[in-house]
């Protein structure tokens, strides 16, 4: 994770570059935002960059062999900790890394609730156990492999109960070179005697401006709906994920109903869909289905050309994409593309919904029922 992959907290990022540069570097320190901040995400990035073997003047290289291992959590001085849901009383945090490594990787301002869906645990207790601690203090006590600091962050330290305690003396008196770096949330809830021995960085809120500039910028989300959508999230980019994802799924459950009638020809239902549930979106609203659909085609595309391993769309999504990619040519997708293309244009200059959506459709059925290709383009 490098500083520049995370949405905002510039003041933060160059504090906290600064001191590397100045030798100031405490050994054990508590970083506490609020969820969806990514405050987990900066201290990753903070220990990538103190870490990287040729560190540029604001972030780590991202290219050295120290940040490959590191962006992929595969360091092997690199440890995490995090609460879980052990089914028996010896297992660890590393009992889950293979999760935890996912579900961080897909979204680095995970909430606890989005890890315990990811754990199928969703209302299980979740803690740091005795067992776990005292891995960490194993673990802690070898000699480091191969970089120069060995790191353990330590997610959510709430949830360590009083077996916290073991960890004082290693919190206090860290081997040496050792990194003890906690992602808190709620500063209430964390054992006092482990707040008194760490060093405070505190990550504020995302602003609103923030969230918009992620949804823009990352996701690709129209200006106006980014808005809305950052208005409600609050700061959380969790939350923004979250209300992402809902218009996702309507997306899809649109679109493939819609491409079903599409290639069976289904003229009553395709005029149903047009007239009762596309016009009725509104046009924001259209104009993200259609930015939708172009997407899913695209992936259609690559799937097509044998570049499955560029497609990132997962389960129901990704066996319709393929499905649809055994039907269609390279040909009927890149047309479709352009037509979806050019009623997103026409969307925006205010057309008639109701009609542009049908003539749509209709040119749609002719190219993939018929594979008859629309007047005066070049693709044949
Ligand atoms: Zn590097």
């Amino acid at each position: 994770m490098q500083f520049k992959n995370i949405v905002g907290h510039q003041a933060l990022k160059e504090h906290l570059i600064s001191t590397v540069h100045e030798n100031r570097v405490s050994h054990a320190q508590l970083f506490l935002g609020p969820e969806g901040s990514g405050s987990l995400a900066l201290a990753l990035a903070y220990a990538q960059f103190i870490n990287c073997e040729e560190p540029l003047a604001s972030d780590s290289c991202g290219r050295c062999p120290s940040c490959i291992k590191y962006e992929k959590l595969i360091h092997p001085d690199l440890h995490f900790s995090y609460p879980f849901f052990a089914k028996k009383a010896d297992e660890t945090a590393s009992t889950y890394m293979e999760d935890w490594r996912k579900a961080f990787l897909e979204n680095p301002y995970m909430s606890l609730g989005h890890w315990r869906n990811q754990l199928e645990a969703e209302n299980k207790q979740a803690n740091i156990n005795i067992a776990e601690a005292h891995d960490i203090i194993k673990k802690l006590s070898l000699k480091s492999f191969e970089a120069e600091y060995k790191v353990l962050i330590m997610w959510l330290p709430e949830y360590l109960d009083t077996q916290g305690n073991a960890l004082l003396k290693l919190i206090e008196e860290p081997p040496a070179k050792t990194l003890f770096l906690l992602v808190a949330e709620n500063q209430d809830k964390i054992l006092n005697t482990i707040i008194s021995r760490t060093q405070l960085v505190k990550v504020n809120k995302l602003s609103n401006d923030e969230i918009l500039q992620f949804l823009v910028n990352d996701k690709h989300i129209d200006v106006n709906r980014a808005n809305e959508i950052a208005f409600i999230a609050d700061g959380n980019v969790q939350s923004a994920i979250n209300q992402l994802e809902e218009a996702t799924n309507e997306n899809f459950d649109l679109l493939i109903r819609w491409l079903r009638c599409i290639v069976t020809d289904a003229g009553l239902n395709i005029i149903q869909i047009c007239d009762e549930e596309i016009s009725k979106l509104g046009r924001e609203n259209q104009k993200l289905f259609l930015l939708y659909s172009i997407n899913v085609l695209r992936q259609i595309v690559l799937l097509n050309q044998g570049l499955d391993n560029l497609v990132f769309l997962k389960d129901a999504e990704l066996g319709f994409v393929k499905k649809f990619s055994e039907i269609s040519s390279l040909e009927q997708l890149e047309v479709a593309i352009d037509l979806l293309e050019k009623t997103h244009y026409s969307v925006e200059r205010n057309a008639n919904p109701k009609i542009l959506f049908l003539d749509l459709s209709l040119q749609l059925v002719l190219l993939f029922k018929y594979n008859t290709f629309p007047q005066g383009t070049q693709y044949i």
